[in-house]
């Protein structure tokens, strides 16, 4: 039987020459694959209280979307710089060449909600780190972090683990 990784491609030089770029549009595109990827993804968090399910743009918005959709929880998108509508609070973490910002709605989580993070793929853990940070800004609190690809080697898991956040992933 066909595993969550054998539905995801590897493009190579995408998008620059030399990066070796995980494609899960093959997974999503997949009834199998995307179902069983999401039933893995939740696996882990069967009766534990998760009041809200947050993704990272964009691919954590699909996952996240279904996650939500399972758990019967709402869901909350952080976003690339002006693009909510509504107010907002900012966070800037590094890249490889400069910087970049993330938002998430100031009143879209309370204080004490606990957290579930979505994402494709943990590679140096920025983006997830700065999507934590925006979520204990206003007060939540978070229960663990989830992806479907961790680049280990890239050192995210153990940025995040140093953070004392729970990380859970499919495949590596
Ligand atoms: P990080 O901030 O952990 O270095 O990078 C993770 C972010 O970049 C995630 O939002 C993820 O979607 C995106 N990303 C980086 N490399 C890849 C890749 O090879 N495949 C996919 N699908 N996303 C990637």
């Amino acid at each position: 039987m066909k595993t969550v990784q054998d539905y995801i491609r590897t493009i190579p030089d995408f998008p620059h020459e030399g990066i070796m770029f995980r494609d899960v549009t093959t997974l999503f595109a997949d009834a199998r694959g995307f179902r069983m990827a999401i039933d893995q993804m939740l696996h882990p968090y069967a009766g534990l209280q998760i009041d809200k399910v947050v993704g990272l743009e964009a691919r954590g918005f699909i996952l996240g979307g279904a996650i939500a959709h399972q758990l019967s929880k709402g869901f909350v998108p952080i976003r690339k710089k002006g693009k909510l509508p509504g107010a907002t609070i900012a966070q800037a973490y590094t890249l490889e060449y400069g910087e970049a910002v993330v938002e998430i709605h100031d009143d879209a989580i309370q204080a004490g909600e606990t957290i579930l993070v979505v994402d494709d793929l943990l590679a140096t853990g920025g983006t997830a780190q700065a999507g934590i940070k925006l979520i204990e800004r206003l007060g939540g609190k978070i229960a663990s972090c989830s992806f479907i690809i961790d680049l280990p080697d890239l050192g995210g898991r153990a940025r995040l683990e140093g953070m004392g956040m729970d990380v859970q992933a499919l495949c590596a």
